[in-house]
């Protein structure tokens, strides 16, 4: 049976740490197991070398971005197959490029293409635990490539996949997915498990425990994901195929994004092709938005308002300019004080009022909604930065979401 192991970056977050790591592998090994492990950078040192290549240049090529932030990964890598070594454990580490992960040119945000496994299954055959850094590949035309932040996650994936492993663990600093941010609601309730289609949605909203892209690709190709901590080892998350007796919550979490900002295009005519120019541009720049909300127009105009990744804001900001004139747009606002609260469950389908209520909870605390986008077993808000935390605490008490079984 091959497990496929991915441990993050608090769980691999100093020397003691990556000792308990090593042991865990050890033991699993002795269990008979045949296992794959993927690794995050030690604790915060992505976080430490993106803030090292602002202070270094405001001009960072994308080639050099990656090839800077993906070296977290190796020093993780390396120093487990140390420490399993000191156990004797084979193991072997190899980079995203050396494991075969081939991906497209997309710096920082790279997906992943194809993998390439044969050195990975070499090792396997010989008994050893490849140990391979998370987050990176090799594209297409051979530089480094790093797959977005929690993109270790991705690797894992794809990799248990690739190989076919029966399951893969995620291991983080906490017991599983829970239904809010165990940080913020400190009585959140860890889900025993979540459907494939409501953890997309808790991923894409600002649950970061798993990278979005990994849950699609758990999805799309079969592989049964375990979130779980590598401080009590304690059985986790399952996240699964939706059966049809799985008991449906009308809301199962709360989740929040404070990553994203608002821009506003205002006063355009309200004529056929101006949206289409305007995000065909955005488009074009690589920029993913999210939201988009138009009003009504009042006597021929418009006003076009759309969230984007706050990374994006600049660049959105001077595509919005740059067609101010063609577009005949009366202005261009943003608004990076912002942050979005959504609630995802599958009940919601069909269970009107749901909006009502959230409405109402907001309202009753005085917090003010700014956008609304709703999916069939999503509604998410943008208010106020500095109150989404607060709003996730409200809702996740008038939802009941402690109790919720
Ligand atoms: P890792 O370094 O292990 O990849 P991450 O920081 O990427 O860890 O993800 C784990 C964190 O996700 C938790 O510490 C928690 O604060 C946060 N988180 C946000 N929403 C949730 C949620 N609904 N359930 C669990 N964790 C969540
Ligand atoms: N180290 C990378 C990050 O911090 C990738 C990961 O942790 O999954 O985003
Ligand atoms: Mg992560």
């Amino acid at each position: 049976m091959l497990i496929v192991k991915k441990f993050g970056g608090t769980s691999l977050g100093d020397a003691d740490r990556i000792r308990a790591v090593a042991d865990h592998l050890t033991r699993a090994k002795k269990d008979g197991n045949d296992l794959l492990v993927v690794v995050s950078a030690m604790g915060k040192t992505t976080d430490d070398l993106i803030r090292l290549a602002s202070d270094v240049s405001d001009v960072q090529p994308p080639r050099e971005y990656d090839m800077l932030v993906s070296s977290g990964e190796r020093i993780s890598m390396a120093l487990l197959c140390m420490a399993l070594a000191g156990n004797g454990v084979e193991s072997v580490s190899f980079t995203g490029s050396q494991a075969g992960v081939i991906t497209d040119t997309e710096h920082s945000r790279a997906r992943i293409l194809e993998v390439r496994a044969d050195r990975l299954t070499d090792a396997l055959n010989s008994g050893k635990i490849p140990v391979v850094a998370g987050f990176q590949g090799v594209s297409t035309d051979h530089d480094v490539t790093t797959l977005g932040r929690g993109g270790s996650d991705t690797t894992a994936v794809a990799l248990a996949a690739v190989l076919g492993a029966t399951v893969c663990e995620i291991y983080t600093d906490v017991t599983g997915v829970f239904s809010a941010d165990p940080r913020i609601v400190v009585n959140a309730r860890r889900l025993a498990r979540v459907s494939f289609e409501e953890m997309l949605e808790i991923s894409a909203t600002g649950g970061r425990v798993l990278q979005l892209r990994s849950v699609e690709f758990a999805r799309n190709h079969n592989v049964p994901l375990h979130v779980r901590s590598s401080f009590t080892w304690e059985p986790g998350t399952w996240v699964v195929e939706e059966e049809l007796e799985m008991e449906q919550a009308v809301v199962t979490a709360v989740t929040h994004d404070d990553s994203e900002a608002k821009v506003t295009v205002t006063g355009v005519p309200d004529r056929p092709g101006v949206a289409a120019r305007l995000f065909r541009a955005l488009a074009d720049r690589s920029v993913n938005v999210d939201m988009i909300v138009q009003n009504t127009s009042l006597h021929g105009a418009t006003d076009i308002s759309f969230t984007v990744p706050r990374v994006d804001l600049d660049v959105s900001v001077q595509t919005c300019e740059a067609l101010r004139d063609e577009l005949r747009a009366t202005g261009v606002a943003f608004d990076d004080d912002v942050a979005r609260v959504s609630l995802v469950g599958a009940g919601m389908k069909s269970h009107p009022g749901v909006t009502a209520q959230m409405f109402e909870t907001l309202a009753a605390n005085g917090i003010n909604i700014d956008m609304i986008s709703t999916s069939t077993i999503r509604i998410s808000c943008i208010v106020r930065k500095d109150l989404v935390e607060d709003a996730v605490r409200l809702l996740h008490s008038a939802f009941d979401l402690t109790q919720t079984t």
